[in-house]
């Protein structure tokens, strides 16, 4: 009986409302960075960050 609550549960994909790529609820897109309609995290072909700025 106590291996009851082991089973796995299915995760709950929802779609990216920036690109449509399917996405974790509440994090950020991993396709594209986006979160909340807006770019939280540089998508690597975006950044144009200088390397040799330190
Ligand atoms: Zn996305």
């Amino acid at each position: 009986m106590r291996r009851s609550h082991d089973a796995l549960v299915a995760a709950n994909p929802g779609e990216c409302p920036n690109c449509g790529e399917l996405k974790r609820p509440h994090h950020v897109c991993g396709a594209c960075g986006h979160y909340d309609a807006r770019e939280v995290v540089a998508s690597v072909k975006a950044s144009d960050v200088d390397e040799d700025a330190a």
